[in-house]
């Protein structure tokens, strides 16, 4: 839908397939961050170690469930492969510059698409328990600064101030304030509403099932709904992206990453600032009364099985971070799962794929796809006009591996 957004300010009409009604979806249930505080990729130097750690814990926030597949042997290969300093290192700015670039376009999209979806620009705390990792968060505030990012570093007693009515029970926490976030599902519906008033057709509860292709175009989209001719075609499916991939013949190394959440309707006295519970590798965000707990990270293939442990596992570290929050664990029926579409170097992949002239893959952005949607979208719209694209793209490139 950002893709949808930019191009149709270029004049260009389009139409958007989708599987569903856009009613839900990962899109919907995650945390609502908008965070260019995140610019350190899920690939990273210890994740490894952790997994392994992890792997015999069933309440445990990262996950990879062992299993006789070559695309997810292939992609953890290439995860173990990026994981360490150096390759963080060449690929920290590439993160950066497109979650710098998507949030300071978000205050332009909010501005004309309206705000109909909570957004508060108040930062967002990374919580930490143990001295440790808070020294860890500290240094990581160090590296922020010199990509230009506003910290705040604060000891227990100040992160108890911003949160009067709640008791902490913290080492101290980091404050990121260039984050914002916002209700992840009403930005959904609030762009979806602003696409149909500016005439993009939506193709709903329609399944893109293959491609025809002429030399090295695809002509039309194929689906359960009928075919659709277009110039170009812009895949965006998230976690599907490498089935709809091999319909093409393209082969891509994605997995999809499944993280849970509970929304509680009514806290009434809630918490006022959204923070990621560092050693408990997870999230809590707020909008008024409304409050929200999620994470863990659980790489077992395209599925919707809910484990109530990881939501367990979610639930304790809220209660740890926050002996004064009062809410009850959530109903089993009511736990939400989406699944993150989760690249092997933790970077999109964004651009023209090689092997058609009229295709581009825009997806993979794994935890990050709220936070770079907006820059993704004004990207492809670069890509299709022809124009020099905002930040260099290359490291985003579909055929990297
Ligand atoms: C617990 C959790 C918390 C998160 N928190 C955050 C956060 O705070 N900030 C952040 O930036 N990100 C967060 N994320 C990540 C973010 O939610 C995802 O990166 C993002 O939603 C991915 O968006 P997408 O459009 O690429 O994929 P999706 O939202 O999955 O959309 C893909 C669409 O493609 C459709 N589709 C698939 N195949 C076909 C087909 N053959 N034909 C037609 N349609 C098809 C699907 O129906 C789907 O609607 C979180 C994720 C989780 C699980």
């Amino acid at each position: 839908m950002c893709s949808a957004y930019y191009l149709q300010k270029e004049g260009h009409a389009i139409t958007i397939i989708e599987r569903g009604n856009i009613t839900d979806g990962c899109s919907f249930g995650n945390m609502g961050y908008m965070s260019p505080s995140h610019f350190i990729p899920l690939a990273s130097p210890g994740i490894i170690a952790e997994g392994i750690k992890y792997m015999l814990n069933s309440s445990s926030p990262f996950y990879i469930k062992p299993r006789l597949d070559m695309d997810l042997i292939q992609w953890a290969y290439h995860f173990w492969k990026s994981s360490n300093a150096k390759t963080v290192e060449k690929n920290a700015p590439h993160l950066n510059n497109i979650l710098q670039l998507s949030r300071h376009l978000m205050n332009d999209m909010r501005h004309e698409i309206g705000d109909y979806f909570d957004m508060q620009a108040i930062g967002c705390l990374m919580m930490c328990k143990q001295t440790k990792t808070l020294h860890h968060e500290f240094h990581m505030a160090d590296d922020a600064e010199k990509f230009g990012l506003k910290v705040e570093r604060l000891n227990a007693a100040q992160v108890q101030q911003l949160e009067p009515d709640v008791e902490l029970n913290v080492a101290g926490a980091v404050l990121f304030k260039d984050d914002c976030h916002f209700d992840p599902g009403k930005l959904m519906n609030t762009l979806k509403d602003h696409l149909i008033k500016s005439g993009i057709t939506f193709q709903l509860d329609t399944t893109v099932t293959g491609f025809e292709k002429k030399d090295q175009k695809i002509t039309a989209a194929i689906t359960d709904k009928g075919k659709f001719d277009a110039d170009e075609f812009i895949v965006a499916t998230g976690s599907w992206l490498p089935v709809v991939a091999k319909m093409m013949g393209i082969k891509l190394l994605l997995q999809a990453g499944k993280g849970y959440s509970y929304t509680y309707p009514f806290v009434e006295k809630n918490i006022k600032y959204p923070a990621i519970l560092v050693d408990g590798r997870c999230a809590i965000t707020p909008w008024g009364n409304k409050l929200r707990i999620g994470g863990t990270m659980e790489i077992s293939g395209i599925n919707n099985k809910v484990l109530i442990k990881r939501m367990q596992g979610i639930y304790d570290s809220a209660k740890e971070f926050y002996p004064g929050l009062k809410i009850g664990f959530p109903p089993a029926d009511k736990i939400w799962n989406g699944l993150r579409p989760v690249t092997p170097d933790g970077l999109p992949y964004i651009g023209r794929v090689t092997d058609y002239s009229n295709v581009i893959f825009a997806g993979g952005h794994a935890m990050l796809g709220i936070s770079e949607g907006t820059g993704t979208g004004k990207l492809v719209s670069e890509i299709i006009s022809e124009k020099k694209t905002t930040i260099d793209i290359n490291a985003f490139r579909t055929n990297r591996f």
